[in-house]
């Protein structure tokens, strides 16, 4: 026998009985974010290798461990994004979308790349939701990204995640702070893992933010940011929390809270569960103020967050959320006979015209094997087409959950099926007619 492959470490197939499932969060989250005026930008999986070293940071962990880059066959360095930050800056400076209406919202729905040690939450190729938002200054902002991030959550049927905030100050303010942070980890050097021994030189901040349990303590006894946010920084964080009280969204300010990359000022914030296991951010994200003019753009305020699919994922499942299932066969037109058969194929060909999930026998299989075949595939209706349906033209439609079974004529199945799941539809309305139910109807109406 050939040797079989499996998947690359760290990589995950989606199959067919989860797709569905992914799709319908990922409308949702799109929904969700149009609905504050963010747009879909695509950008693409690789990027010059530079563009991440520049945006993302030398000093950490995802550009310094945990990129995939190679050289090309032109020999240029390419790097698969870890992340979406730094190609949607990039897309925005390079086709002028700054120059345009401010602020400017952009969201992505993308692939991510990091060489990371796979375990629950933690894949080597994940998937995030992103939104960017750029020319705004005020905390008023930060206020709507996060109420944004929360409302994709609740829409999608989250509960209980809490929110984390913190302000990591701007560049000036940042500076006297990681003074006092060198010193502090400086007196507990022999204590510190061999990475942060490292990152003590290059950036300090970056040990906040270390796994190690050992480099954690130390980190609990380490000086807060928010003691040394300059004024201008103060006020932005003080107005931040206004907002976020007046829009009843409960938070905690927690000042180990860094984030893992560099181009982070004042604002920074997750919502974290508790729910599964030790990758519990779920959503991640900040204000960048001096990132576009570090890729080489005007001075442009920005902010964004990224949320993790699998890890929005493994929480539903925790909680319990259902999401809705693949809808199934609407019907199956078993044949017996040529003639009939053949009837029965172009019959589920003109269905599928009209935009109904039709399906007949590709194999050749014999009446009995079709109708359990009709069954595993959960068909909502199958009709038996034989010598004699074809000379009366009429046929009996078998509503495959009731076991009734109805004459129409053949030219009526689509018709005589489109009715049925309507009415069923309309059945599973209860009385208390919510939002979902109105949709799917809807949804079924446009078929
Ligand atoms: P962590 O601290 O868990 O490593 P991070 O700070 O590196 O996260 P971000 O770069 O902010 O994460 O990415 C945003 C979100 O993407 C995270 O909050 C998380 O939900 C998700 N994420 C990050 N890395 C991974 C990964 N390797 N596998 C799955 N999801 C991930
Ligand atoms: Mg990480």
């Amino acid at each position: 026998m050939a040797q079989k492959f499996s998947a690359p470490r760290g990589t995950q197939d989606l199959l067919p009985q989860d797709s569905y499932k992914w799709r319908f969060l990922e409308r949702r989250l799109m929904e969700i974010a149009e609905a504050y005026g963010y747009r879909e930008i695509r950008i693409p999986t690789f990027e010059h290798t530079e563009l991440f070293i520049r945006s993302v940071g030398e000093s950490t962990d995802v550009v310094g461990k945990e990129m995939y880059t190679f050289e090309d066959k032109g020999g240029r360095s390419i790097t698969l994004r870890p992340e979406g930050t730094a190609g949607t800056v990039r897309a925005a400076i390079e086709h002028g979308l700054l120059a345009g209406a401010m602020p400017l919202r952009l969201c992505y729905l993308l692939s991510c790349f990091r060489y990371e040690k796979p375990q629950a939450g933690r894949l080597r190729e994940f998937h995030q939701f992103g939104v960017e938002c750029f020319g705004a200054a005020d905390a008023a902002a930060d206020a709507e990204l996060i109420h944004l991030a929360g409302n994709i959550l609740s829409g999608v049927g989250v509960r209980d995640l809490s929110l984390e905030i913190n302000s990591i100050g701007c560049p000036t303010c940042r500076k006297a702070y990681l003074e006092k942070l060198r010193a502090y980890f400086q007196s507990h050097y022999d204590e510190l893992c061999d990475t942060c021994k490292g990152r003590l030189e290059t950036n300090p901040l970056r040990i906040l933010d270390c796994k190690s349990p050992v480099c954690k303590a130390i980190c609990e006894g380490a000086p807060v940011i928010v003691d040394s946010l300059c004024d201008d920084c103060k006020e932005h964080f003080r107005r931040l929390q206004e907002y976020l009280t007046a829009m009843d969204m409960p938070f905690t300010v927690n000042p180990h809270i860094v984030r893992g990359l560099d181009y982070y000022t004042r604002t920074v914030f997750e919502f974290v569960s508790g729910q599964i296991g030790a990758q519990g951010t779920v959503c991640g994200g900040g204000r960048y103020d001096g990132l576009v003019e570090e890729m080489g753009g005007n001075p442009t305020p920005g902010l964004g967050f990224g949320m993790g699919l699998e890890r929005l994922m493994l929480v539903l499942e925790a909680q319990g959320v259902e999401l809705p299932a693949q809808p199934t066969c609407d019907v199956y037109l078993a044949g017996i006979g040529d003639a009939a058969s053949r009837r029965a194929f172009l019959l589920a060909q003109e269905l599928k015209e009209d935009g109904l999930h039709a399906q007949s026998d590709l194999c050749g299989r014999g009446l009995k094997a079709q109708m359990k075949y009709a069954d595993k595939i959960g068909a909502k209706y199958a009709v038996v087409l034989g010598d004699e349906e074809l000379q009366s033209g009429t046929a009996n439609l078998k509503n495959m959950l009731t076991g009734e079974t109805t004459q129409v004529p053949i030219d009526g199945i689509g018709a005589a099926v489109t009715d049925g799941i309507m009415d069923r539809m309309l059945d599973e309305m209860t009385d208390d007619v919510d939002k979902e139910a109105l949709s799917k109807l809807f949804g079924g109406m446009m078929k």
